[in-house]
Order: C-alpha cells, then sequence, then structure tokens
C-alpha cells in the first residue's frame, strides 16, 4: 500500500450495498468510528474473492484520494488488507454472540471520526474491545472459555474506559469503606455501591446476587489473566449490563446479542 490515507480498526458492522458492495464501520485504533465504501466487498464476483469485512476482524485500509465534489463524506476503500481474525469464534455460538455484543455496545459508544483530528481520549476503546476479542479466541483455542467470565472482564475496562466504573471500596451515598460485605446493591442511578445503613435508609433491598468482589476481582484483573477468573454468575453481568445501559440511554432489550445471551 502506497499513498493516500490509511484507517486501520476492527469492523463493527457490515451494510451490504447494491449487488456485492458493503459499507463497513470500523473502530478505529485512535477509538472512533469511521464508515467506509468497499467496492466488491462482499467477495466473491468472476474471480471468486474471500470476503475479509466480516464483523470483528481488523482491517487496514488505503482510502482513495477523493476527487473534489463526488462521494459526500463517505470514505472510499482503494486497497485493503485482513491484519487479524479469529480462527475459532465464529464456531462457538456464545463465543460469537460476546464479539457481537461487544461490537453493538461500541456502536452506540464509538464518537464519528475526524479525518485529521488527533483525539487520542477515546484510544482505550480500542484496546478494551481488542484485547477482549484476542482473549476470546485465546480461551476457545484453549478450550477453557467461560462466557460470562469474560464478559465481565470487557465490562469492567469499558466502564473503566467510559469513566463510570462504580467505586467498588467506598459507598456512594455517605463515602464509608464497603469492607468485605457482598451485599451492597450496585445503585445504577447513583453511579455506585451503597452500604448497608444508606441501603436501609434509602429502602434498597439487598443485592441477591452480589456484584462488588466480582467487580473488585475483575477491575485487579488483567485481560491477559483471564485464567486467574473465578466463573462468575451471569447475573452480576446482568447488573453490569443495566448499569451501562443506563448511564449511556440504551435499553438493554434493544441489542440483539443482549437477547441471545440473557
Ligand atoms: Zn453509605
Amino acid at each position: 500500500m502506497s499513498g493516500g490515507a490509511v484507517l486501520e480498526g476492527v469492523v463493527m458492522q457490515v451494510v451490504p450495498q447494491k449487488e456485492r458492495d458493503l459499507i463497513a464501520k470500523l473502530l478505529l485504533r485512535d477509538g472512533t468510528a469511521a464508515g467506509v465504501y468497499v467496492y466488491g466487498g462482499m467477495g466473491g464476483g468472476t474471480q471468486n474473492k474471500p470476503r475479509v469485512f466480516e464483523p470483528g476482524n481488523m482491517m487496514r485500509v488505503q482510502i482513495r484520494p477523493s476527487r473534489a465534489g463526488v462521494g459526500g463524506d463517505l470514505a472510499v476503500a482503494a486497497e485493503n488488507l485482513l491484519l487479524w481474525r479469529s480462527a475459532q469464534i465464529r464456531h462457538d455460538a456464545r463465543a460469537f454472540a460476546l464479539l457481537c455484543l461487544y461490537l453493538e455496545m461500541s456502536l452506540k459508544t464509538a464518537v464519528t471520526h475526524h479525518p485529521g483530528g488527533n483525539a487520542t481520549e477515546h484510544a482505550g476503546h480500542f484496546g478494551v474491545v481488542s484485547n477482549a476479542l484476542f482473549h476470546l479466541d485465546q480461551a476457545l483455542a484453549e478450550k477453557s472459555f467461560a462466557w460470562s467470565t469474560h464478559l465481565t472482564l470487557f465490562l469492567t475496562k469499558f466502564l473503566h474506559h467510559l469513566g463510570i466504573l462504580p467505586d467498588e471500596a467506598s459507598c456512594v451515598f455517605c463515602g464509608e469503606a464497603l469492607g468485605e460485605d457482598p451485599s451492597t446493591p450496585l445503585v445504577a442511578d447513583q453511579g455506585g455501591f451503597a452500604c448497608a445503613a444508606c441501603a436501609a435508609a434509602a429502602s434498597l433491598p439487598a443485592s441477591l446476587r452480589p456484584v462488588r468482589p466480582f467487580l473488585a476481582q475483575a477491575v485487579r484483573t488483567r485481560f491477559q489473566d483471564w485464567r486467574a477468573m473465578p466463573e462468575v454468575p451471569p447475573e452480576v453481568n446482568v447488573q453490569l449490563m443495566q448499569f451501562w445501559g443506563h448511564h449511556l440511554n440504551v435499553r438493554l432489550p434493544d441489542l440483539a446479542s443482549y437477547r441471545l445471551l440473557f
């Protein structure tokens, strides 16, 4: 590849166009989202080209220099190169649903790329998604994939990147240390956990499935150390997902991949 702008990122979404074209929405390395039009991207044709624009694939795309007044805002791919694809995820229904969930959540979250801009404040978003997919693939290859545990790691890192990770150490109401009590409820509209006294004062029910011990462990566990995480009950992720949905204004049943998992 030579000359012209280059976009590099994870394919979040593929929308077929005409007979064999597509528009791919990429999560770029800087954490922003960019659409690119790919002629013949669906593959096939007389040369029976393989389709490389699949959700979750890491692509490098060289952009055609735009002719003045032609083509509107959408970048058009001149050449593309597949940098990484999971060998495993497509063969496991739960893993594939997780991949779709990560990408769907990314689509709801990522801000639009502006050519020439060099913002770095969203770069963590790309790191979270690419790490999550890489280690998901690795766990499947090792045949030790626990979907709920991987989701907890992803959600913890994702909430941290968004700046809304609940503080697992102190009460969101009074600031007191939460100690060892695992039943402290996660209060989405307050953005944190409530101690027993504040939970009682606000008539909050104690958490049936303790979220905090799993969250605390996930905060201290790097993606590459996923083997050190305990098995996480799926209800923990439901509460973390509800927390994310509350803060991002997303109704969870609107996410197709959420309905596949829960
Ligand atoms: Zn309190």
